[in-house]
């Protein structure tokens, strides 16, 4: 679950996305036709209600380029004009100045990133290709020019620095830390062949991201008898049967090489030799040799990223990356992964123990493997808890969830929802409402929804910000998304979700309402553009909210009776939340971990196979489980810089999670007002004006302790 943050500070890196196969038409334009905004309407300012809305309804294709590189073009003459300014450097000239340039590659990158994440087609990857390396060397050319550098530099320097508001400050040294971080103080040879470098990293992460798609898409398991489909509940083989249709295999059903198709199949198929065909197939998505395999992409990739921290002047490229995050250094993240590492292991034999106890009993004489992990897994959970996931689902469904978050917002954070018709989608399926303050009616953004899967809409669920929240020149509200990929319900019958996805709803629900909630001057330090070691902290600590009786009583209601969910059910939920800890935390610890130490291990010609291999059976890696995403494949690190030596993140985001809803719990419960107030001031509100650090010792009066996250994933010693 990844927030796409469409403006990060100074672009700082294109990121690479991951696209799939859509026809649409294909209209030829030149570029002198395009590159205005009276011709090419993604260069206009956004119109309509709201202070203007994305013009979703007049994207084409062909006009994504021109409208690049005339925004682009705009942009460095804005940054030049700030470089060459006679006038001494103040942070009205230079800072805030910088705030206000790049408004129009702004919004062409927001409607540029929507396509590329749920509207591509060979004809836009096409353009990803060809502008990935365009935009990193784009990138490049502002941090590393001089003039501008100095400006920044005598600023950042100055002792006028400090009558400044503290916004400003903050804002001043990220400038200065992200310019210096980027190279800005090398001399002209290196800066050069940093630039070469940041170009070549873009090509290939946009390349190893087509390869994992295309394995996604050419990849899938046909399915043609009754005793292939044995153990399938009826909405995996609706599922399938409706993938059957869209790989034109008709009377068949299709098992999708993606986890959304696989990790049912997993779970519920009696057929064993089908089970470890199917993970197979998926755990080697990019490892197959031929033309989509990523290995030698990897060594490359690590190559790069090794020279360019040195170019820099850190160890690694961990160093280098983990500097300006919650964890400072690599050591710290390591140290935390370690002191969770072992615990969760031991579960995980713990657990094994318990499904091989059951296999024997069903008297197969087998052994557990990882392809057996998530079927007995189910098997065991009915048997312990007496809990059926199919029994959940009914419960659950999308549209009265989707009430249930609103609802919840209302609670914490008094806001209203109200849905809105005139303004353009990029597809139909798309809903929006508009978010206001309950008791001042004050407008506060917009809420895009885009609920289904559809050709052309990579995988899995996220956030992504069309516009955050600024006043530099008046009151900018947000405009934010919550992207997932449910299966459309025939018309007039509701959409039936599981446990785990309604609690990614949450998730991805509290990443809008980190974006939404935003109070701040400057654009750069808005909603969601905090360290990414903390912005998985707000969406995870949402989580907590599904699981109330408030919610559950009012919005998890029977699809056919209406009636509430029962007591009992719930119990039973609640008693097994800790069940299945040990394989969820080392299936995700060891993919952490690989990452970061792919990262630290320097200039180092790695082979990822033999790295893989050889660290996990280093850290003892149960052979029952394989990593959450295999190197090959392990798109959040390797389809762009963005959780490079990154993915410990989640871990040491849901430390502070565990501890946050402690005060909570310690209050008047998960509905304190009080509580939520100062986590709206502290939390919610402040973007990155503050060290993270900093904001959560005024929310909680301390630094956040493990105790609770060991806690909540049961691994606190047992009294
Ligand atoms: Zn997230």
């Amino acid at each position: 679950m990844r927030v796409l943050i469409t403006r990060s500070l100074m672009l700082l890196v294109a990121t690479a996305m991951i696209a799939s196969n859509l026809s649409v038409n294909n209209s030829a334009m030149s570029n002198e036709t395009t590159n205005n905004p009276a011709e090419n309407p993604l260069l206009a300012r956004w119109e309509g209600p709201f202070g203007g809305v994305p013009p979703f309804d007049r994207v084409q294709v062909p006009l994504f380029k021109p409208a690049l590189e005339a925004a682009m073009a705009e942009q460095l003459a804005e940054i030049d004009r700030i470089a060459k300014n006679p006038a001494a450097p103040d942070f009205e000239n230079t800072i805030a100045a910088l705030e206000r340039a790049g408004s129009t590659l702004d919004r062409v990158r927001t409607l540029y990133g929507v396509w590329a994440a749920t509207m591509a087609n060979p004809e836009f990857q096409a353009v990803q290709r060809e502008m990935a390396p365009r935009l990193a060397a784009f990138s490049d050319q502002i941090t590393q020019n001089e003039a501008l550098f100095k400006r920044i530099d005598t600023i950042y320097n100055s002792p006028a620095k400090s009558q400044l508001k503290p916004e400003q400050q903050r804002v001043t040294w990220l400038y200065y830390t992200n310019f210096v971080r980027a190279g800005a103080r090398l001399k002209p040879e290196a800066k050069a062949r940093l630039s070469q470098i940041n170009q070549q990293l873009a090509g290939l992460f946009t390349k190893f991201s087509q390869n994992v798609l295309a394995e996604e898409t050419d990849q899938f398991i046909v399915l043609k008898s009754e005793d292939e489909l044995a153990g399938l509940p009826q909405s995996v083989r609706d599922a399938a049967a409706a993938a059957a249709e869209t790989k034109k295999q008709p009377g068949t059903w299709v098992i999708m090489n993606t986890r959304s198709s696989i990790d049912p199949f997993l779970t519920y198929s009696d057929r064993r030799d089908l089970r470890e065909k199917a993970w197979r197939m998926f755990v080697n998505r990019g490892d197959n040799g031929g033309e989509h395999d990523n290995n030698a992409i990897i060594t490359e990739i690590l190559q790069l990223r090794a020279e360019r921290a040195k170019l820099l002047g850190y160890q690694t490229h961990a160093h280098w990356r983990l500097e300006n995050s919650m964890a400072q250094t690599p050591e710290r993240a390591m140290e935390l992964m370690e002191a969770v590492w072992k615990p969760a292991v031991a579960r995980v034999h713990e657990e094994v123990a318990d499904m091989q106890a059951l296999a024997d009993k069903e008297g197969g004489r087998i052994k557990i493997e990882p392809w057996d992990y998530r079927y007995y897994m189910e098997k065991v959970r009915k048997a312990k808890y007496d809990l059926d996931q199919n029994e959940i689902k009914p419960y659950l469904q999308l549209e009265k969830l989707r009430e249930g978050i609103f609802w919840v917002a209302g609670e914490l954070f008094n806001f209203n929802f109200t849905p809105v018709t005139n303004v353009p989608v990029a597809h139909t399926d798309i809903r929006v409402w508009e978010v206001t303050d309950k008791t001042t009616k004050r407008h506060i953004g917009l809420w895009y929804f885009d609920p289904y899967a559809r050709a052309g809409k990579r995988s899995g669920a996220w956030m992504n910000a069309y516009r955050a929240q600024e006043r530099i020149n008046g009151e900018i509200t947000t405009i934010v998304s919550n992207n997932s990929n449910f299966v459309k319900g025939k018309p007039g019958e509701p959409v039936l979700i599981s446990w785990d996805d309604a609690t990614t709803m949450f998730h991805e629900f509290g990443h809008a309402l980190h974006g939404l909630n935003s109070n701040v001057t400057y654009p750069s330090v808005s909603g969601t553009s905090v360290p990414r070691d903390y912005v998985e902290f707000p969406s995870q600590l949402l989580e907590h909210w599904l699981s109330t009786p408030q919610v559950l009583q009012r919005f998890a209601l029977h699809y056919q009776t209406g009636k509430p969910i029962p007591q009992e059910l719930v119990d039973k939920i609640m008693r097994s939340a800790t069940f299945n800890q040990g394989f969820a935390t080392v299936e995700y610890l060891s993919a952490a971990l690989v990452d970061m130490k792919l990262h630290l291990a320097g200039d180092k010609k790695i082979d990822p196979d033999a790295f893989e291999r050889e660290t996990l059976a280093e850290l003892g890696m149960p052979k029952e489980i394989v990593m959450r995403h295999r190197t090959p494949q392990f798109l959040h690190v390797f389809g762009s810089d963005g959780y490079s030596a990154g993915y410990y993140s989640y871990l040491w985001s849901d430390v502070i999670t565990a501890d946050a809803f402690g005060a909570f719990t310690e209050g008047k419960g998960p509905y304190d007002r009080a509580v939520a107030e100062r986590l709206r001031k502290f939390v919610f509100s402040v973007g990155n004006t503050v060290d993270p650090a900093d904001a959560y010792r005024s929310f909680r009066g301390r630094d956040p302790k493990i105790d609770a996250l060991m806690k909540k994933r049961g691994f606190a010693a047992k009294s």
